[in-house]
């Protein structure tokens, strides 16, 4: 999982394979370490731990509490750590009856030697047996599902996996999956042997050849800039964001809906590239006292706030005024919240009865989007008059 060490690490594979000056691009820029990643490690490290207890018989109990004493870890973490472990179970459970004697490695280091120079990575785990190398990657964020299909991470992993085991075993395949537990996800792609190994001499190697030595052609795209640390000052990426400010818009004045649609398609991107430019110069600003011409750094607004309640409470009591006035009604945890207090499971089996989900607004989404469309007012109206002619 980790290889953040490596200049050219799996998990910037989607991107430096596209565009591969972004390598060296990126070189130098902090990579800030969000909260999510955090929690991502504290949850693989979890997930090792149960792994290793049950497959290496390792006594885990300290590491465990010691992760369960993060502020960050919740029993809804503990939830599906118990369910990745079950999953690996599984997989386990197929490989022996596949084959008398087959082998998992956790947290298994990996190098790619002779495809990428000087990489190398940690598979999260690895099932092998002859025939078949199961190559299983944890993703614990929650924001979109990953597919392991023409998945570059997955099949550099496979490969690595595949060069440190091909002595030992008869491997024909390679099957790759990406376990995302908190969406449900579980997406699984399989490559032989003669075409993984195809795929990484005639398209990994060249790519990563030009990125290590900092060549080729710079290829902005949504997905290949969005986690680029070099996204916010990379001047290829400006030119492709800024590309639709400049577009010429043909007669008549007013957008027609396909270029409405065409603004829509770009705007997610357009305004995290935005936002990352300003996190970017803030940050440069107030720590390296870089100065952006027309901008200075001042205080931001700020609200009064109460230094000691219990005193403010106190005089206010004496004051005459009721313990009703001066407090608010106590109120429950927020959903998120309270599973995170009580576990997913838990509180759905105790108080799922008590949850619903209303309505929500009306939103513009991709029509790729899984949601059914709304019945929107013109639609509603063509149903009305469709409905009234029936009638009649
Ligand atoms: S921001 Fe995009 S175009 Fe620029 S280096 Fe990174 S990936 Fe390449």
């Amino acid at each position: 999982m980790p290889d953040r060490h490596a200049l050219l690490g799996p998990s910037g594979a989607h991107r430096w394979m596209a565009c591969t000056p972004s390598a060296r691009l990126e070189t130098g820029i902090p990579d800030k370490g969000s909260r999510f990643a955090k929690e991502g490690t504290l949850a693989h490290r979890i997930g090792e731990l149960l792994l290793r207890r049950r497959w290496e018989g390792a006594d885990i109990a300290a590491a465990l509490d010691e992760a369960h004493a993060d502020p960050l870890y919740s029993d809804g973490m503990g939830e599906y750590m118990d369910g990745y472990a079950a999953f690996v179970e599984e997989r386990m459970a197929d490989a022996k009856a596949r084959c008398n004697d087959p082998r998992i490695f956790i947290e298994q280091r990996v190098s790619f030697e002779g495809y990428i120079p000087e990489s190398f990575g940690t598979a999260d785990c690895l099932i092998v047996t002859d025939d078949l190398l199961d190559v299983i990657d944890l993703k614990y964020g929650q924001g979109v599902p990953v597919s392991a299909e023409n998945n570059e991470q997955m099949r550099i992993y496979g490969l690595g996996c595949y060069l440190e085991w091909s002595w030992a075993y008869e491997i024909k395949s390679i099957r790759m999956t990406i376990y995302q537990p908190r969406l449900d996800s579980v997406s699984t792609a399989t490559m032989t042997r003669e075409e993984l190994l195809a795929w990484a001499e005639n398209e990994l190697k060249p790519r990563a050849l030009l990125a290590w030595e900092g060549k080729g052609d710079f290829c902005p795209g949504d997905s290949t800039c969005r986690w680029c640390r070099a996204a916010p000052i990379c001047k290829a990426n400006r030119d492709y964001q800024m590309a639709l400010a400049r577009e010429d818009f043909e007669d008549p004045p007013c957008m027609t809906p396909e270029e409405i649609s065409e603004v829509l398609k770009r705007l997610p991107a357009l305004l995290d590239w935005a936002e990352s430019v300003k996190a970017y110069a803030l940050d440069a600003a107030i720590n390296y006292g870089d100065h952006f011409p027309g901008f200075k750094v001042v205080e931001g607004r700020s609200n009064r706030k109460y230094t000691d309640e219990d005193a403010i409470a106190g005089i206010l009591r004496k004051a005459g005024y009721k313990v009703a006035e001066i407090y608010k009604p106590r109120e429950l945890l927020g959903l998120t919240a309270m599973e995170k207090l009580v576990g997913k499971k838990k509180f759905g089996e105790l108080a799922g009865a008590y949850i619903i989900k209303p309505e929500g607004a009306p939103t513009l989404v991709p029509e790729s989007d899984r949601r059914p469309a709304l019945n929107t007012a013109a639609k509603a109206a063509e149903d009305f008059n469709d409905n009234f002619k029936e009638d009649n």
